[in-house]
């Protein structure tokens, strides 16, 4: 038995592609002592910690009862996933995300092993999964403000600054993990009470340290307006990690600070990404960019580099512009 889970652990952790699940891809806080993901975030896992994550999770699930004493509130928000529910026990509010899902070989995938690991400000918290049949619950954190893509039209000049601040200090603890998100969106980033921003949905997330070594990745995926050249052309080429977020980070700038997305796709098809790509002095006289003042522009710059290589990697330095 005990040799049956170590190979099993082992498939797991040398193939985490295996245990990807086919169709993830797409009041008062509350607190649950404040360590359980701590406890699960102490280092990047590794071959023996997923024994005891999955161990974790189990007993952090029967310890807070998840599954019983809670009343639905409302459905936060749904799509061809599955929904997102409120949830109430007393005075504690928690969302449930329920999404319709094959148990893997593994018991897990890679989206519950990279999202339970995470514990920083700006990262939503998963306080545990649960896997029943094909249902599949994830237990988190409660944003009461929902998406930043709600929030666009009223949004000012501090607020969107404020949050693109918190973004950069999330993304660099997830890649400080050796873990790339690839999917970062206003749809993703969450906002709670006291507007703290929170990324959200690790579905398409990858590790791009693997053994202490940094891999390429080749699957397109993520959502197109945010990808950047190298992924759209993934059929050509692997792709490193962490700039697949900068360019994502650079698509979420502009759109907070001028309600628009600056092109459609990062691809010579597209006019807009074509002018950006070739000569941008064309580009900066029309609506949306020419009210950005130049140190935006700057910024833009450096985190939509159509060369991977090139594009901006310190995150001392994104803070700096
Ligand atoms: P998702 O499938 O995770 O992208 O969630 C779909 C939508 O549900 C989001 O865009 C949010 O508006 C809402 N939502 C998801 N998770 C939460 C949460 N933890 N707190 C509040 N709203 C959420």
């Amino acid at each position: 038995m005990i040799f049956q889970l170590f190979f099993a652990l082992c498939r797991c952790f040398q193939e985490p592609k295996n245990c990807r699940r086919g169709n993830t891809s797409t009041s008062r806080e509350p607190d649950f002592g404040g360590t359980e993901n701590e406890n699960f975030a102490s280092s990047p896992a590794t071959l023996t910690d997923y024994e005891s994550l999955l161990k974790k999770n189990e007993e952090t699930c029967k310890r807070y009862s998840f599954t019983s004493g809670w009343t639905k509130v409302r459905v936060l928000g749904e799509g061809g996933y599955g929904k997102v529910f409120l949830l109430r026990k007393k005075k504690t509010k928690i969302a449930r995300k329920v999404v319709l899902s094959q148990p893997t070989e593994c018991g897990f995938s890679s989206e519950e092993i990279i999202h339970i690991q995470m514990s920083h400000p700006n990262v939503l918290k998963l306080y545990c999964w649960e896997q029943k049949a094909n249902i599949l619950c994830f237990n988190l954190e409660y944003c009461s403000r929902g998406d930043i893509a709600s929030h666009l039209v009223d949004l000012d000049e501090k607020d969107a600054k404020s949050y693109f601040k918190q973004l950069l200090d999330g993304v660099a603890y997830i890649h400080a993990r050796g873990i790339v998100h690839r999917d970062l969106k206003p749809e993703n980033l969450l906002l709670t009470k006291d507007k703290v921003l929170k990324i959200s949905d690790f579905g398409l997330a990858d590790f791009f340290i693997v053994n202490g070594r940094e891999i390429r990745l080749t699957e397109k995926v993520g959502t197109e307006s945010y990808m950047p050249p190298e992924v759209l052309q993934s059929h050509r080429k692997k792709y490193q990690g962490p700039p697949v977020d900068l360019w994502a980070c650079g698509v979420i700038f502009f759109k907070l600070m001028t309600k628009r997305k600056p092109w459609s796709r990062a691809d010579l098809d597209d006019k807009e990404y074509k002018m950006w790509a070739r000569e941008r002095k064309g580009l900066y006289k029309k609506d949306a960019w020419k009210d950005l003042n130049k140190a935006s522009r700057t910024l833009l710059n450096l985190l939509l580099e159509p060369n991977p290589t090139q594009r901006i990697s310190g995150w001392r330095s994104v803070c700096h512009h």
